[in-house]
């Protein structure tokens, strides 16, 4: 079972694409609502229907006239796709996505939607707050489509995915007609060619001088990937309308997060609202960590020690509450605010702290854990196995420390000990 398996984190919220290419890896990618998105998209022309964004359903009447739209169209905010087919837990509304012409229809959609948790196949049951929603210019689609642009591992740089069959689930697509996905691996250093693009366009159907139009709008998404240090750009629907404009309905697009430093505009907008507050937290002191839904803590060094120690907890029947890895060169702090993540979170039962000193001495990670219990108290039984470099003095440190900390000799006699301790 891979790691992001068992992770709490919805990881259908990346297209099944994306599982081929760099999501599979253990990092985390910015995700950004469609407004932001599509603010994005306006910069590098690419054409969606105008819009505007509220927080609070009495902005709806006011920003409805300003767009004065024959149809409108009113969208709830949340990370996740599948809004449309969505429902709304509190009052079983469904739809996440409405249309509907006047005013005063659009406020009550909103009311609808705002501050309610919307449920769609790719959230948790428990569903996501909708805080913002979307007010757009209704477009009549005559042809719902889909294109993306995604970095693939298979081909070594970023690919363009079409498909004439958008508008749904692009997976299913994929599962159930695979012929109808067409891909043009891009040489990242040439960039996108013509004939890629117009390959693409006849393939979505386009004809007469719409083919054009259609090429154009690839290659202005291409840019905004490029430019942006993207990992995914997904539009679903591309859409064709009646009148023949061609518009990106619908956004989802990933960032690269190690190009934060060069993306800084873009990283501002995160939404922490979604994230789990954890990772959030871990996020700012440069840990690695994963929410999962079991009760032992565990804080280890390095992803594979993590992994065993995972698969060791649930060989002795526990069930690990997350994954925090403070990497190799981890300081006394970084410890420290490790722990305090793992002890704040209510379902953890009992700490694991499994660390073997290499880089990372064990008497810097005894420092830490005994800091911490310092600062925090510790209200719950905490095993430790050290191992490597400076263990003895590491061992001394908890020793001295005057907590109730059990040791343990090795991996195997961590785990049952953890997993006694909870269950005492
Ligand atoms: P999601 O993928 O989260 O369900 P979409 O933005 O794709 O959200 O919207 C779902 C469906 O709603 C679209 O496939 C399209 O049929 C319809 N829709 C979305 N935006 C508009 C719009 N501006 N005008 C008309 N219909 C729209
Ligand atoms: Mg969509």
């Amino acid at each position: 079972m891979s790691l992001l398996n068992r992770a709490r984190i919805p990881i259908t919220q990346t297209s099944a694409f994306l599982r081929f290419s760099a999501g599979q890896q253990q990092v985390r990618h910015l995700n950004l609502h469609e407004y932001q998105s599509k603010m994005l998209m306006d910069k590098y022309g690419v054409n969606t229907q105008k819009w505007r964004v509220i927080s609070n359903a009495s902005e709806a009447q006011k920003a409805a006239k300003e767009l004065n739209a024959k149809e409108l169209v009113i969208k709830a905010q949340v990370h996740a796709g599948g809004r449309g087919k969505g429902t709304f837990i509190e009052t079983g509304f469904k739809g996440g996505v409405q249309l509907c012409t006047t005013p005063q229809e659009a406020e009550r959609l909103s009311a609808e939607m705002l501050g309610k948790h919307l449920v769609t196949k790719q959230t948790t049951k428990d569903g996501t707050l909708v805080q913002k929603v979307m007010i757009a210019e209704s477009v009549d689609p005559s042809r719902e489509l889909y294109f993306a642009i995604l970095m693939d591992r298979a081909s070594g740089g970023p690919v363009l995915v079409a498909s004439p069959k958008g508008g749904v689930d692009i997976e299913a697509v994929a599962e159930e007609t695979p012929e109808l996905i067409f891909k043009e691996p891009i040489d990242i250093m040439k960039g996108v060619q013509p004939e890629q693009t117009l390959r693409l366009a006849k393939k979505l159907g386009f004809t007469g001088d719409k083919v054009a139009v259609a090429q154009k709008q690839m290659e202005n998404l291409y840019e905004l990937f490029i430019k942006s240090d993207a990992t995914q750009v997904e539009v679903n629907p591309f859409a064709e309308t009646t009148n023949g404009e061609i518009y990106a309905m619908d956004a989802k697009i990933n960032f690269d997060d190690n190009a934060s430093f060069r993306q800084k505009q873009i990283f501002d907008m995160r939404d922490v609202a979604e994230e789990d507050p954890r990772e959030v937290a871990a996020s700012k002191f440069g840990l690695n960590y994963i929410g999962m839904d079991g009760n032992i803590g565990c804080l280890v060094n390095g992803a594979g020690l993590a992994m065993a120690t995972m698969d060791i907890i649930k060989l002795h029947k526990g069930t690990p509450a997350n994954f925090l890895d403070v990497g190799g060169g981890a300081t006394a702090d970084q410890v420290r605010e490790a722990f305090k993540i793992i002890t704040t979170d209510p379902q953890v039962k009992a700490i694991l702290v499994n660390i073997f000193g290499g880089i990372m001495k064990c008497d810097i990670i005894a420092q830490g854990v005994v800091s911490a219990c310092q600062q925090i108290g510790l209200k719950i039984p905490l095993v430790v196995r050290l191992a490597g470099t400076n263990v003895e003095i590491g061992q001394k440190i908890l020793k001295d420390s005057g907590f109730n900390i059990i040791t343990a000799v090795d991996l195997d006699d961590a785990a049952i000990k953890a997993v006694a301790a909870m269950n005492k």
